[in-house]
């Protein structure tokens, strides 16, 4: 038997790597990545998809001998990275684009060669009150007490998805209940809260949209009228949700006044802040925000207004207690945990146990830029917007979706020589932006009209590629008018 292990240890040996192994290793990679970031303003920032490369990676050998990272790192540069959306590049103004630090990147790569066990406190204090501190300093932008805390997500919708079992097992209402259960949402929220309710086994809960406003914001006269109908009617209203940055339109519902409504009432109050949560580093987003503090449960997503890159979202609870009642397990195998705590852990306060040691791609941007850096940026990114929508509001045949809340406005085209079919000619000059694909924007339907969607958040967005993309935006209208004209 010893003999054979033996054996067997040699041959696994070579999933060790030699310090030479790893610095030629490390070498390809500081290279592919200088090389990525000074080419970014010449890639596409979008290029379609074809079938052949996605075949050809499905097909893709792994084969039982290793091969050079040469080799390996050229077949995802060449087949996987090459098609789709860019989201590191400045010109990337569609859904809600955050850059990617590579400051954040360099956090990721120690945490993974380190391995560190952020599950629990027992097993790295370290990293879970690395983790604490950065939940802590969330809370304190937020305006919460320090019984406030937290939990490090994947991204927004896991973060809304731990939010909404939480509130639920505070409510603490039986399957029976759930029928009688009443959730206050909008039109506008985004769709993973109700995908959550539906994971949650809510789906039967009633969902009443609130009514909205000229600026796509929460009626709030109406939601307390509803609250209070609901209630006489034997119902049992128990969570509303509120959108500071609506995905679509940037819209902040009325924080303030859904705090007060839902504190009359005693409903649970989460705010959905994954885009616009950030801008509270600002003054003016500081203003626009007034009132989040009185959220029981806020969600934030560093990979946006952070400019992380994907795979960061944040749930802040106003009591942590919350969180740990809804999620905390006892294990035998993990006595040795339990009895060593001075620290909640993410284990305790989220469904997941082994986790990835997240923190660190946050705190090291924190840390190596200083926070005046993020500030700067998201003030930057607010007036960009404004800078966008001002230019494209003096153009005579486009109409704007009014005055900016955030750095998300949509638009669209309405070519006085073709008033019949301002859909059609929008979906043209969109179709004949992305062919180009040099900038890249999304659309969206706003009462069954087609409209653009510009969003300025990509960290490498500043004002060379706003002008950029308006240049591109009508010459793209001119080719379009001089086709469709003829
Ligand atoms: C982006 C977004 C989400 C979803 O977050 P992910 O990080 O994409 O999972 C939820 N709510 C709002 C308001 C968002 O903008």
């Amino acid at each position: 038997m010893e003999h054979r292990i033996r054996d067997l240890q040699e041959k696994s040996c070579s999933l060790e790597t030699t310090p030479e192994e790893q610095r030629k290793i490390n070498k390809a990679g500081t290279n592919f990545s200088e090389n990525f970031y000074s080419s970014l303003q010449s890639q596409k920032a979008y290029q379609k998809h074809d079938s052949k490369t996605v075949q050809e990676i499905l097909e893709e050998s792994l084969s039982e001998e290793g091969e050079d990272i040469n080799k390996v790192l050229g077949f995802v540069e060449s087949k996987v990275l090459s098609r789709g959306l860019n989201p590191a590049s400045g010109n990337h103004f569609g859904y809600i684009p955050g850059g990617g630090l590579f400051t954040s990147a360099a956090g990721d790569y120690i945490a993974a060669v380190t391995n560190r066990y952020a599950g629990v406190f027992f097993a790295s204090p370290g990293a879970v009150a690395v983790e604490n501190r950065l939940i802590q300093w969330m809370a304190e932008m937020i305006g919460y007490p320090k019984e406030a805390g937290g939990y490090l997500s994947s991204g927004g919708s896991m973060a809304n998805l731990t939010a909404v079992h939480a509130a639920r097992e505070k409510a603490g209402f039986k399957a029976s209940d759930i029928s009688n259960t009443v959730v206050y949402l909008s039109e506008q929220t985004h769709h993973c809260v109700e995908r959550a309710l539906k994971i949650c086994g809510l789906s039967e809960c009633k969902i009443r949209f609130v009514p909205l406003d000229q600026k796509f914001r929460m009626k709030t006269d109406e939601l307390e009228k509803t609250i209070n109908e609901d209630k006489s009617n034997g119902l049992n209203p128990w969570l509303i949700v509120a959108s500071a940055g609506t995905t679509d339109l940037g819209a902040i519902d009325p924080l303030e006044e859904i705090g007060n409504i839902a504190h009359r009432q005693k409903i649970w109050y989460h705010v959905d802040a994954a885009y616009g949560g950030f801008f509270l580093l600002t003054e003016e987003g500081k203003e626009k925000l007034k009132g989040i503090s009185m959220a029981d449960s806020v969600v934030l997503d560093p990979h946006k207004g952070l400019f992380l890159p994907y795979g960061s979202g944040a749930l802040v609870v106003k009591n942590v207690d919350h969180l740990i009642k809804a999620y905390h397990f006892e294990a035998n195998y993990m006595q040795d945990a339990a009895a060593e705590r001075s620290l909640y852990s993410p284990a305790e306060v989220s469904p997941e146990l082994s986790k990835h040691f997240r923190g660190l791609r946050l705190w090291f941007p924190l840390k190596l830029h200083g926070i005046q850096a993020f500030r700067s940026a998201l003030q930057e990114k607010l007036l960009l917007t404004r800078y966008a929508w001002e230019k494209l509001k003096e153009v005579e045949d486009i109409e704007v979706s009014p005055e900016p809340e955030l750095t998300t406005f949509t638009f669209r085209w309405k070519p006085t020589w073709n008033l019949q079919n301002v859909d059609q000619v929008n979906r043209e000059l969109h179709q004949s932006i992305l062919e180009e694909g040099k900038v890249f924007l999304s659309t969206t339907q706003i009462k069954g009209k087609f409209w653009f969607r510009l969003t300025v958040l990509s960290v490498r967005t500043h004002l060379e590629e706003t002008d950029r993309f308006l240049k591109i935006l009508h010459r793209n209208m001119e080719k379009i008018e001089s086709e469709m004209k003829q």
